[in-house]
């Protein structure tokens, strides 16, 4: 059996009389991507801000890395990375500055330079954070969540609004913090994403989760009940050709 990293068990939150998360469990297994996916509203970002300790639950216990959220908040935050709504920087400040002026936060002693050539920005060093791009600023982000050397890192719609190319490119990111050892967590609109990236995914509406496995398996389960594409598939997407076209270089600068 795989070890838990995140346990979550009968997670209820009520926002006034409404029920915004309504008695999910599930657990999310060390050195996995997984992913929670579903419609606007389902409740995801509810519930990983309760996990990240950023939001109070109404009832239902949470376990992060063995321990318990009520009992141990701090110390989650401790071993936890995430991002951070692109607004929080200061624009004026060098990504240098930046990663500076966090590990001061956090009290951690980092290369900022080694950091910064993780997620590809070593060259943009010296820049001002005002003068990223999207994509730019969201690899950003994802380096100052890694800046406390976390255990699992929690990405809220870290693609929405980014062109193929820097799309592509996150995903090699996101792969590259897992492989060093993170558990990853994500949300996304981009079921191509989900797919590629996810090694299991929970699927939520109204505050439920309706779905929890592999994508494969989910996919092979679907075809299994006799659902059938309305027309032939074919052997490429209309992304292929996109990136075919334009090829896979990130085109921000
Ligand atoms: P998702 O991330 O899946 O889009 P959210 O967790 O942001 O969903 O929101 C779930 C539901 O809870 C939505 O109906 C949303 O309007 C509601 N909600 C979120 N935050 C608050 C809040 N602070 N006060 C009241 N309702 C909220
Ligand atoms: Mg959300």
């Amino acid at each position: 059996m795989p070890q838990a990293i995140i346990s979550v068990k009968n997670l209820v939150k009520n926002y006034g009389t409404f029920q915004a998360v309504k008695g999910i469990s599930f657990d999310v297994f060390e050195g996995e991507i997984f992913g929670l996916l579903g419609p606007n509203g389902a409740g995801k970002s509810t519930t990983l801000e309760i996990i990240e300790t950023l939001r109070t639950k109404t009832s239902g216990d949470v376990t992060v890395c063995g321990m318990n959220l009520d009992k141990e908040p701090d110390s989650i935050k401790r071993v936890i990375g995430v991002q951070l709504q692109t607004s929080g920087f200061y624009p004026g400040l060098t990504l240098l500055e930046l990663i500076e002026l966090f590990s001061g936060l956090y009290n951690e002693k980092v290369d900022a330079m080694e950091l910064l050539k993780l997620v590809n920005l070593a060259d943009k060093a010296k820049n001002k954070y005002k003068e990223m791009s999207g994509g730019q600023k969201q690899r950003f982000s994802i380096a100052t969540t890694l800046i406390n050397k976390p255990r699992i890192i929690f990405l809220d719609e870290p693609t929405t609004g980014l062109d193929p190319q820097a799309r592509r490119n996150l995903w090699d990111l996101i792969r590259d913090i897992r492989r060093q050892g993170s558990t990853v967590i994500i949300t996304t609109h981009y079921m191509d994403e989900a797919e590629q990236l996810c090694d299991r995914i929970a699927i939520m509406d109204e505050g439920k989760i309706i779905s929890l496995d592999s994508p494969d398996k989910m996919i092979d389960d679907l075809v299994q009940s006799g659902f059938e594409r309305p027309k032939q598939v074919k052997a490429a997407s209309l992304e292929d050709v996109f990136i075919q076209l334009t090829g896979k270089d990130m085109r921000e600068e």
